[in-house]
């Protein structure tokens, strides 16, 4: 019977370097540079570029592709080890070419793309001498396509694209969006929809303003987008007419356990910060440490934070068994509800350990 819960041991060495140079020089990028996926800005490339190669030499590049498309194939659990390392960084995904949503996009254009299609978005993609966007959610729908109304028309050899799009991130750094839009409102609720390849050069393409969130820097990243009589021509489907929601769940199981790998990374940062913070500040005579809410805080965090982890894992486990995310499905929606629970209360708690200062102060 197999049930283990050790990492072999030259993986572990692999993980211990990640973790180095997480730690030691990508964290640091953090605070001084802008947007990661800002890929062409001068001093992103002369930082970030480097530390590419390295993980490049080590042969730590792009690590959720199998070997046909130059990635090791290491499988979910290994990615699901490293990623809670990559989490901790806004910028170590890129460093090691695993950031969303272009992994997720990689993922479907070497599903469903043409050879042409690939030649021209995939392979610069995989390099990362460009970034994408994946743009479905709609301002009324949220997260159900059934209610999308974005649509396209064919006029001769050219799709013409009318509607609007939200929550579509990295849009204004993207080369190209991948759409999904309604191209047949009589068909079924599941084949009414199709898959644009869309270039961010194409008129009409209009941001009507980009959304921040959490720790994003200067302007946000996720934008609201009108698109007015978007010509693209009609061999930009990918995959077949009618096919865009089975294109998209190809990309959705997996971003979503991707997100929450990285979110363990994020909840760890977030849980060693309230560490420190409790052992070094003193209040009332003694360090905060010894206060026992505060140790309930500590303990309770610790205890959510493994508990997520452990599902993350199995489920990242399960992934790799079974080869078939409709096998997984429960498992990666229990992920996901879970997710912003867990990644709440713990920061919510170390906000409060961390501001102890400004919250006497406001409360006073
Ligand atoms: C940081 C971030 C980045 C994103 N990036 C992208 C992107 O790149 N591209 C893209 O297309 N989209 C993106 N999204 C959008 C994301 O896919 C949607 O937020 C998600 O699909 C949920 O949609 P919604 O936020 O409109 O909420 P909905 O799912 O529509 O929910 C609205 C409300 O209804 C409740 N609700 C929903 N279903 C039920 C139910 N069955 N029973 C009871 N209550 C329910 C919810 O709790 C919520 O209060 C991003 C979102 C975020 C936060």
């Amino acid at each position: 019977m197999a049930w283990d819960f050790e990492t072999e041991s030259a993986f572990q060495k692999e993980l211990d370097w990640i973790d180095a140079l997480v730690r030691e020089e990508v964290e640091p990028l953090d605070h001084v540079l802008g947007n990661p996926y800002d890929i062409h800005n001068p001093r992103n490339q002369k930082l970030v570029r480097p530390l590419q190669a390295e993980v490049k030499k080590r042969k730590l590049w792009a690590c959720h592709l199998g070997p046909e498309l130059g990635g090791p194939g290491y499988g979910q659990l290994k990615l699901a080890l490293m990623n809670e390392i990559l989490g901790r960084s806004r910028f170590a995904p890129t460093v090691f070419g695993c950031q969303a949503p272009d992994t997720g996009n990689a993922e479907i254009l070497a599903h469903y793309g043409t050879s042409e299609q690939k030649k021209k978005y995939l392979e610069p993609l995989l390099n990362n001498d460009i970034v994408s966007c994946f743009s479905m959610t709609e301002p009324h729908a949220g997260a159900d396509p059934k209610m999308f109304k974005c649509r396209a028309t064919l006029d001769g050899d050219f799709w013409v694209i009318n509607g609007e799009k939200w929550f579509s991130s990295n849009a204004r750094f993207a080369s190209f969006l991948i759409a999904m839009v309604v191209t047949d409102p009589d068909a079924p609720p599941y084949q009414k929809m199709s898959m644009f390849l869309v270039p961010s050069d194409t008129p009409g393409i209009n941001i009507l303003r980009n959304v921040g969130l959490g720790t994003e820097r200067e302007e946000g990243e996720h934008a609201y987008i009108r698109y007015e009589d978007v010509r693209i021509p009609r061999e930009n489907l990918l995959g077949q007419r009618g096919q865009g929601f089975e294109v998209a769940q190809t990309r959705l199981g997996g971003g979503r356990i991707h997100h929450a790998m990285r979110t363990m990374g994020q909840v760890k940062k977030a849980f060693d910060m309230m560490c420190e913070r409790v052992l070094s500040r003193e209040t009332q005579g003694e360090v905060l440490a010894n206060k026992q809410m505060v140790q309930e805080q500590i303990a309770d965090s610790w205890i959510e934070m493994e508990q997520f982890r452990l599902l993350v894992l199995r489920t990242a486990w399960r992934i790799d068994k079974y080869k078939d995310y409709r096998k997984v499905r429960k498992d990666i929606a229990a992920i996901k509800a879970l997710m912003p629970k867990v990644y709440h209360d713990i920061v919510y708690r170390a906000l409060r350990l961390l501001l102890h200062d400004e919250s006497r102060r406001w409360t006073n």
